[in-house]
């Protein structure tokens, strides 16, 4: 199975439904995507990823300590 949105084959399940065998989540490795087997996932192509794109990603501001 590929990753709908770096097309990686580094997909594995991450958890499955409680009862009922009904669905499972499944997260990509590589960039850490997640979906469900009963989505339709459709990432457009401004939302695709590629190595090169996740190198260069900048990092998430931090948030500073609280004060006091
Ligand atoms: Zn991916």
């Amino acid at each position: 199975m590929k990753c709908p949105r770096c097309d990686k084959e580094e997909v594995r399940v991450m958890v499955k439904s409680p009862v009922g065998d009904v669905w499972e989540v499944y997260v990509c490795d590589n960039c850490f995507f997640s979906w469900r087997s009963t989505e339709t996932i459709n990432v457009l192509p401004q939302f695709k990823l590629n190595d090169q794109k996740i190198a260069t990603m900048q990092m998430i501001p931090p948030i500073p300590p609280l004060k006091g």
